[in-house]
């Protein structure tokens, strides 16, 4: 509920009449839960796929401008929220993130991300894909560089699931074994050793500013979702 703040200003006019103005009060109170959630949601069913076509065709257009002049070309994505959508865990969950428990099939709140990820039913990102498509094509590596767990179950998961959804053919799936540290940091250093094994990282697209930072990239790209920041 909006609360309203009421300003009267006597004003001592022949009739001594009284004008009162009434306005918003932002400053003190905290959104509503229930509705930043409903904006959310909004979001990404009105705003979100331009936003994601938009940031993802103009990373298309500089990796088919740059791939035939540079030796051993890459190209960094990041897996979640990247190239795989999560919105059916998400939206079941409410936005909580859930880490350990079961995930049913059809998806109902509570779902666990283990699970969730294990049962691999993330769905492409249409324009993600279609960028590594073209860079693939034409003959630029692509690294998948993600903060998911690297055990076996999560690694086999993940594989098959952007398989499964048509990325095939990937240089590198590197995943996070050392969880000391920040997300930043780890994925920096993934990128350095893309670099030290002799490829030229064109462009470097993901969802979180952590997937960004740190340089080693001649672009970078960033979908703005709604999940918001996870590190
Ligand atoms: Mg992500």
């Amino acid at each position: 509920m909006t609360h309203l703040r009421t300003q009267c200003a006597a004003a001592f006019l022949v009739f001594a009449a009284v004008v009162c103005t009434t306005h918003a009060d932002t400053s003190t109170e905290p959104r509503n839960l229930g509705q930043l959630k409903q904006e959310l949601k909004d979001y990404h069913a009105r705003d979100y796929p331009l936003q994601v076509a938009t940031v993802l065709s103009a990373a298309e257009e500089w990796v088919k401008s740059r791939a035939a002049k540079v030796k051993k070309p890459a190209l960094i994505l990041d897996v979640d929220e990247t190239s795989l959508s999560n919105w059916d865990e998400i939206a079941a969950n409410d936005f909580a993130y859930i880490f350990n428990g079961p995930c049913s099939i059809p998806v109902q709140i509570p779902c666990g991300n283990l699970a969730w990820d294990q049962s691999f039913r993330a769905t492409a990102i249409a324009p993600t894909l279609h960028l590594y498509q073209e860079a693939t094509r034409l003959g630029v590596s692509v690294f998948f560089v993600t903060g998911r767990y690297d055990d076996p179950p999560e690694k086999s998961a993940t594989e098959l699931n952007l398989w499964l959804v048509g990325y095939r053919g990937w240089e590198g799936l590197v995943m996070r074994h050392d969880h000391t540290g920040t997300v930043a940091a780890y994925k920096t250093g993934a990128r350095a050793q893309v670099e030290a094994e002799g490829f030229v990282i064109i462009a470097n697209v993901g969802d979180q500013e952590s997937d960004l930072v740190g340089g080693h990239s001649e672009r970078t790209g960033r979908i703005r979702n709604s999940v918001g920041e996870a590190d």
